[in-house]
């Protein structure tokens, strides 16, 4: 008997070979298939009889096959594979190139199902490289119907991922919803059993997108489920409240090479105020690129070490982290604080000599000793404590997951220090508080002295070489370029840039004089940091990278950013990749360029535009609200996220909805005594995310 545990293996036509392709895609039992979620399908619920095919249309023919039979192209590089389909209302041509297996698999007399574009042949249909399928006993799950995609990189046929999804079906019968069911009733939600078997077998568009809703919503729900419960939590947290210090700050201040905007001072008064109170400060500060935060943290940071405690900041990355030491260091000249930077792989001090690294008593003398701690992840590890932590902040937090964000807090009993997030993604304020819920919010929205606007072009295939040309005349010059991808690396169906390959064109075919480097989320966090090194220190003329470079990073020598694939982000983040140039004093530009199937689309073009002419960070964001909801955004916040193609769907009033009920649900059984599902999917989804 299957059940939800059993392994892949003991399923029909899965052996330990593709159990093995099938574990890289994080599938191990079948019940991780009823969660493989499709990112897209393909609608072939047009059948017809050949005599009816109309050219241009997307449809399934069934039919008998009369002929098939291989050939060579006349240059005989190709291999061409004809076949004649008929039907009682005619005959279909089908072509497949270099596929010359298939007449060992497809034999006059069998009955097939095909499905595809039928394309025109001086007039009469035919049909090339269709998807087929022989028809059996067995219904056809790839050429009829809405047939779903499912993600895959481990040379793994979308064919046998139907199959093996298709085996696992039944049980999601079994599954009893965690959802009570009156949640369920009031946001209109379908049963999981049903979103299950709807969103891998649709029978239509509806009940592809009801099902999108639904299994959406369990992680939404969860992840407030999981806000409301800190937030709980930290209502009954007491700290140490710090003292304004009125004319310390005021000098602090008049020190400053440069006055402090009005958003500035406004978000520092509201920290400030945090800081005084006996219940600890849990606030984020939010402003587009170059706005200013740092200083705005450094003016908090200032009162908590006057009043004897210690601050800790947190940045996604070891070189951002280092930036940071040296831009406190300087801020604080004049202070005589303790200054320390305490990375994996860097550690220095002002207050000490410290060896390149140090060892685990001499960390911790850094820990125990400074007032100003900056560090990266390594900062959160088990059992990394301050003694005298009084504010904690966490710099570019959406990098973070909910749980890392909590986790810094290091937290006693009935005590926690402030905690204070800092981001450069430029959130709505009405997203920023229904997706923190556990958090203030400060924003800046201000930027300071006038700064230099990035020219942004949008970049068709024809104009391609010409921005090559520019991009040669920039490195001649002694700049840099950022290239990003979309994608790690090329996936079967998606045609989409690729990290790798596009590093490899560009080193190979257009830029072999010039030094091009490699970034990309699956990197070990080492070679991460020595890429990044690489460009800081200008040993790299191009960095192609995958959307992790979207830190707060400073590289002023970078002038050029190039994005492939652009329609594919959010508005909001293809702002924030544009901020990683122009901070320095040359002319910065931006050039986009769409994905190959969306370069024509008009919805596409329009929306990209937009870029070209704005730079407000906070007006692209809310554009980007109203033309494709929160998604976007929704998946560049909230870490952890696995199906990023579920949250597309996403909107204002959905997110609202799912904090309304965790809301009200947490108000009414704060330990969710009377829902042991429920806590037992919270403990389970917190784990998954822990080991991400
Ligand atoms: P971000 O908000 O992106 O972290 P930073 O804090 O790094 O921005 O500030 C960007 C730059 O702007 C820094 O060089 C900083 O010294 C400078 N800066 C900050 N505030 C002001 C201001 N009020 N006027 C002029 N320059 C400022
Ligand atoms: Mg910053």
């Amino acid at each position: 008997m299957l059940n939800f545990d059993s392994p892949l293996s003991s399923l029909h036509k899965i052996g330990t070979e593709s159990a093995k392709k099938f574990a890289k895609l994080g599938l191990k039992t079948v019940g991780d298939l009823l969660f493989y979620i499709p990112f897209r399908y393909d609608d072939f619920s047009i059948r017809r009889e050949i005599g009816a095919l109309k050219i241009g249309e997307t449809a399934n023919v069934v039919g008998t096959i009369d002929l098939i039979q291989n050939r060579r192209s006349r240059q005989r590089r190709l291999q061409i594979t004809e076949a004649l389909l008929r039907d009682e209302s005619g005959f279909l041509k089908l072509i497949w190139f270099n596929q010359g297996f298939l007449t060992r698999n497809l034999k006059v007399g069998d009955q097939i199902s095909v499905a595809g574009l039928i394309e025109s042949n001086n007039g009469t249909p035919q049909m090339t490289a269709p998807d087929y399928e022989k028809i059996s006993s067995t219904e056809t799950l790839n050429t009829s119907g809405l047939v779903p995609h499912y993600l895959s990189t481990a040379k793994l046929t979308q064919k046998q991922i139907r199959q093996a999804v298709n085996q696992a079906l039944p049980l999601a019968k079994k599954i009893s919803d965690w959802v009570p069911v009156e949640i369920r009733k009031r946001l209109n939600l379908l049963d999981l059993k049903n979103a299950l078997c709807y969103i891998h077998r649709p029978a239509s568009e509806a009940e592809i997108s009801a099902s999108r809703q639904r299994l959406a919503f369990s992680d939404l729900f969860l992840r407030q489920l999981k806000s409301q419960t800190i937030k709980n939590e930290l209502g009954q947290l007491k700290t140490s409240p710090i003292p304004f210090q009125k004319e310390a700050t005021q000098n602090f201040v008049a020190k400053l090479p440069f006055k402090l905007t009005d958003h500035q001072r406004q978000a520092a008064w509201e920290i400030i105020g945090d800081l005084e109170k006996t219940q600890p400060m849990s606030r984020l500060l939010e402003g587009d690129v170059g706005s200013g935060k740092t200083v705005v943290a450094a003016i908090a940071f200032l009162n908590v070490i006057l009043a004897g405690r210690q601050g800790v900041i947190m940045a996604p990355t070891e070189v951002l982290a280092a930036q940071h030491y040296q831009t406190f260091s300087k801020l604080f000249k004049n202070q005589n604080f303790k200054v320390a930077l305490l990375t994996a792989n860097y550690q220095k001090a002002n207050f000490t000599i410290t060896p390149k690294l140090a060892d685990k008593k001499e960390k911790q003398i850094l820990r125990e000793e400074a007032d100003l701690i900056i560090g990266t992840q390594a900062l959160i590890q088990p059992g990394v404590s301050f003694p005298r932590l009084g504010l904690a902040v966490v710099d570019e937090q959406h990098r973070f997951g909910v749980n890392q964000r909590h986790q810094i807090l290091g937290r006693e009993e009935n005590w926690a220090p402030h905690f204070l997030s800092m981001t450069a993604t430029p959130i709505p304020r009405s997203l920023a508080l229904t997706i923190y819920s556990d958090l203030d919010l400060s924003i800046i929205t201000q930027q300071p002295a006038a700064r230099q606007k990035i020219k942004t072009f949008l970049v068709d295939n024809k104009q391609r070489i010409k921005m090559e040309e520019h991009l040669k005349k920039e490195m001649d010059a002694g700049h840099q370029i950022f290239v990003i991808c979309p994608l790690v690396e090329n996936s079967d169906k998606l045609e989409v840039k690729s990290a790798k390959d596009e590093y490899r064109r560009l080193q190979e075919e257009v830029f072999p004089k010039y030094k091009v480097g490699l970034l990309h989320g699956r990197l070990k966090a080492k070679d991460k940091e020595d890429v990044l090194m690489k460009f800081a220190n200008q040993k790299l003329d191009i960095l192609v990278s995958t959307s992790v470079i979207e830190v707060g990073i400073d590289f002023p020598n970078a002038t050029v950013i190039v994005i492939e694939g652009a329609d594919r982000f959010g508005l909001a983040q293809l702002h924030q990749f544009r901020g990683r140039v122009g901070r320095g004093q040359a002319a910065a530009s931006c050039f986009l360029l769409p994905s190959k199937e969306n370069i024509k689309n008009p919805k596409t073009l329009e929306r990209l535009t937009i870029m070209t002419k704005t730079d407000n960070g906070l007006k692209l964001a809310e554009k980007d609200l109203e033309l494709r909801g929160s998604g976007d955004l929704f998946g560049q916040l909230q870490s952890g996220f696995k199906d990023w193609h579920l949250t597309t769907i996403f909107n204002l009033s959905f997110l609202k909805a799912a904090k309304d009920e965790a809301t009200r649900l947490i108000k009414s059984d704060p330990n969710l005594i009377r829902y042991p599902q429920i806590k037992a999917r919270l403990g389970e989804w917190e784990k998954n995310l822990h080991l991400e």
